[in-house]
């Protein structure tokens, strides 16, 4: 009887859900969910793209062929099709492009796109559609557009259903589809600032600016982990680190979501963490290919940021589109239902990415038509279809329902967390908000918050005492990078690929404008040397004129060369050299040949590497992307009015063959042995993760553990001081690493395992504390249990490390701890 007890408080307490039960609002899901018919409940499980309720209304259409060629080479169509289509007439492009929204056209044809009422109501009224997605051909409308959409949409959904829709934008660093809202910098520098709190008030103001739009539902936070620098969107995460993205995803979601998860007021918004996961680690390090990955990377790191999103709240979660050692997450029981709603009791909903339901059959090969792809994967835990422009998932799950191969009880399941975020977005309440009550929009108060996190983002990375740049010097501003906000802002920004959005971003300062205000117009003089296609693909560049800038430099004292990567998303980002351009390194290393110092401002969406121009300069700063007030923000710190305190959220390579990330296995790093041959097996780094240096120094000492010994139950408290010894302010990012010295698998090098950032004034110093549960210094063993062994431990904090050790082994036998 008391055995059999305890196993029931055991199983109690592991139902908790992460949101705690509110019994009202269960109730009032229930009700609506014992009203439904089967129709209505299928409608709920549909996202449709906003595109196929409207038109893009064309006047006077003449074909700009550079923008066909453009639009076609980012869809990833292939060099032939390109020159084909381009040789077409107009009107035999316009009968195959036309009806897709995209810009085709020459300057002087009208777009507009219109909602096309008619077609909304039956796509409601009809196919009872419970969310829609998109802006109208990837562009950003403006507020009083999408109060009068969304609004209409709701209109509709209340009319037709009584259930609201809930509307989604990629809304992810900042309001991306919503013209004259603020963009944060990337979530890369916002992983660089090592600043939770920063993290927390970029996002409270997204959600503010997103119900300002009448939008609830936002696709952020991207929690992918930045592995492997050749994949495009590896600027779209917190970088490299498990514990850098857990602790941020936390803190983005209690400003998205606010302080009551079940009651989320009209200033908060819901989120889908994407993409569940392990999309950032593609074996070919194309976007969407296959990763292979072992059980203990798995879970230790690539589930790790998930989990701590699944336990922060986070209404919803989007699918990752490809597949891990074989399986197709969109097809895996064993992630989305297991892994997620059974063992963490997460009682959110799993939204699928672009059409991937789709292709499980079209591109992965494990159904045999849509109707079976649609029963693996709803079997398998999907809850919503985003299934852009097809109805035809109603009809299929509705034909699978009848002959029985999906369950009703599965169907009830899924809408019953729909409509369980509904409940908690106050949707049926209040379906749209937005007008009133909102004026803090592109307000002065949010430029700035953007403003404070790029300076905290970029990264110093070297500086042989050129920095700060005193006023008046003359400078050659040069590079591609030096004169346009596309890549400050980089990809998701106004339009999906960040590019032609130049007209809604007027108002902010490129990198030259910003210079022109600190330094003085007469003191900057532009020559880039060379120029991105902006007709072309992402990585397209004009004929270089290097000559040019040579020669502006004579009138010089010193060089800054803006140089990366032009903006880019998703698979058109896929890269086939991860060296930077060699136009651009070209331009440098003519500069350098001039002898007039230069300093490099690298504005990339991932690592680009940079080894033979590196020595040239003698400064280099990392802007990553910084944002609407990126170039203001970098104007400060380059003229030392504020300190640099950004840290390297990810590993920097400096050789194509060796990628390693920070937290290694101790054996990737073998040299040469005595006696024998040379392994070669060496990690070779441009910068390390946690890398960035300041205008002032700082000193770590006294590092101290309270425990010589301890085991899984203790809480280790871990103290450091750290002195500013330095003569002026800063900001020090303090990052708590172990090393689990014998493991009975490989132990990794070391990992980071806490993080914190304080200000210190000049000579100041300060004790910094953590609390560090023990068993957060376990690993996944063999078997794939948790694993923490008895032996030793090393903790270190800057150049500081103790000992400490673990005197009992423990293994645990649930799936996490
Ligand atoms: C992307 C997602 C995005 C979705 C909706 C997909 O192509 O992978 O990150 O949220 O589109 O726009």
């Amino acid at each position: 009887m008391i055995a059999c007890g305890l196993t029931l408080t055991a199983m109690t307490a592991q139902a908790q859900p992460a949101i705690p039960r509110d019994n009202a609002l269960e109730a009032k899901v229930e009700k609506t969910l014992a009203k439904m018919t089967l129709d209505e409940k299928i409608g709920q499980m549909l996202e449709l793209n906003l595109d196929v309720m409207g038109n893009m209304k064309v006047k006077n259409a003449k074909v700009d062929r550079e923008k066909v060629r453009s639009v076609l080479q980012q869809y990833g169509r292939s060099a032939e099709e390109v020159e084909a289509m381009t040789k077409m007439t107009d009107q035999e492009i316009i009968d195959k492009l036309g009806s897709f929204p995209i810009d085709i056209y020459q300057g002087e044809t009208q777009r507009e796109w219109q909602l096309n009422e008619t077609m909304l109501d039956t796509l409601i009224s009809k196919w009872k559609v419970g969310s829609i997605l998109n802006a109208p051909g990837t562009r950003a409308p403006s507020v009083d557009q999408w109060q009068k959409w969304i609004r209409l949409i709701q209109e509709k959904s209340m009319k037709y259903l009584g259930i609201p829709d809930i509307y989604g934008l990629d809304h992810n660093h900042g309001v991306t589809y919503t013209a004259g809202g603020t963009l944060f910098p990337q979530p890369i520098n916002m992983g660089a600032t090592f600043n939770t709190e920063l993290v927390f008030k970029g996002a409270e103001i997204t959600a503010y600016e997103s119900r300002a739009a009448n939008c609830p539902w936002v696709y952020n936070p991207v929690v992918d982990l930045s592995r492997d620098p050749r994949w495009p969107r590896v600027y779209e995460s917190f970088g490299e680190d498990a514990i850098v993205n857990a602790k941020m995803v936390a803190a983005e979601i209690r400003g998205y979501q606010g302080d009551d998860n079940n009651h989320i007021d009209r200033f908060h918004v819901g989120t889908s963490t994407k993409h569940y996961f392990a999309y950032g680690a593609p074996w070919s390090g194309k976007d969407r290919t296959p990763a292979y990955l072992s059980p203990q990377m798995i879970r230790e790191k690539y589930f790790e940021p998930f989990k701590a999103a699944a336990l922060a709240g986070t209404l919803t979660m989007m699918v990752n589109s490809a597949s891990v050692n074989g399986v197709p997450l969109h097809a895996s029981y064993e992630y989305l239902t297991k892994w997620l709603k059974e063992d963490l009791q997460w009682d959110g909903f799993l939204v699928t990415d672009w059409a991937d339901i789709n292709n499980l059959f079209s591109r992965e090969h494990v159904a045999k038509d849509k109707k079976d792809a649609i029963r693996i994967a709803i079997n398998a835990g999907i809850d919503m279809s985003m299934d852009p422009y097809s109805i035809e998932f109603c009809i299929l799950l509705k034909e699978l329902v009848n002959e029985g191969k999906v369950s009703m009880a599965r169907i009830d399941d899924a809408v019953r967390r729909i409509l369980r975020a509904k409940y908690r977005l106050g949707l049926f309440d209040e379906p749209n908000t937005g007008g009133k009550g909102f004026e803090k929009f592109g307000s002065d108060e949010f430029a700035a918050a953007s403003l404070k996190a790029a300076e905290e983002s970029e990264v110093l990375l070297k500086n042989d005492g050129i920095l700060p740049l005193a006023k008046g010097k003359k400078i050659l501003l040069t590079g591609p990078n030096a004169n346009q906000m596309r890549c400050l802002h980089g990809g998701w920004s106004y339009t999906w690929q960040g590019s032609k959005a130049e007209d809604l971003s007027d108002k902010y300062n490129t990198i030259y404008e910003a210079l022109c205000n600190k330094y003085g117009k007469d003191n900057i003089i532009l020559e880039q040397g060379v120029t991105y296609n902006e007709n072309g693909a992402y990585y397209d560049e004009n004929e270089p004129q290097i000559d040019k800038a040579v020669v502006a430099a004579a009138q010089a004292d010193i060089i800054i060369a803006a140089i990366g990567e032009n903006s880019y998303t998703e698979t058109p980002g896929n890269l086939t050299d991860l060296w930077l351009s060699e136009n651009q390194r070209n331009l440098v290393k003519a500069l350098a040949k001039t002898g007039k110092p230069i300093i490099l401002v690298l504005n990339e969406g991932r690592p680009r590497l940079i080894a033979d121009i590196e020595p040239l300069a003698k400064a280099v700063v990392d802007i990553l992307i910084p944002g609407n007030y990126g170039a203001d923000a970098l104007a400060n710190l380059l003229a030392g009015d504020v300190n640099f305190s950004g840290k390297m959220p990810y590993t920097y390579p400096r050789e194509i063959n060796s990628l390693n990330t920070y937290d290694y296995k101790v054996s990737e790093e073998v040299g040469t042995m005595a006696g024998a041959y040379n392994y070669d097996a060496k990690v070779s780094l441009q910068w390390p993760f946690g890398y960035g240096l300041s205008y002032t120094t700082y000193e770590y000492s006294n590092l101290k553990v309270d425990k010589q010994t301890f085991t899984a139950d203790d809480i280790l408290t871990v103290t450091v001081d750290v002195k500013n010894t330095g003569s002026r302010a800063g900001k020090e990012a303090v990052l708590l690493y172990s090393s689990d010295l014998i493991a009975s698998i490989v132990p990794d090098n070391k990992r980071l395992r806490d993080f914190t950032k304080i200000s210190l004034e000049a000579g100041e110093t300060k004790t910094v504390t953590f609390q560090l549960p023990a068993k957060s210094l376990a690993f996944v063993g063999a078997d794939g249990k948790w694993t923490l062994e008895e032996g030793d431990f090393l903790l270190k904090i800057g150049n500081q490390q103790v000992g400490t050790a673990c005197s009992k082994t423990k293994i645990w036998d649930t799936p996490n701890i």
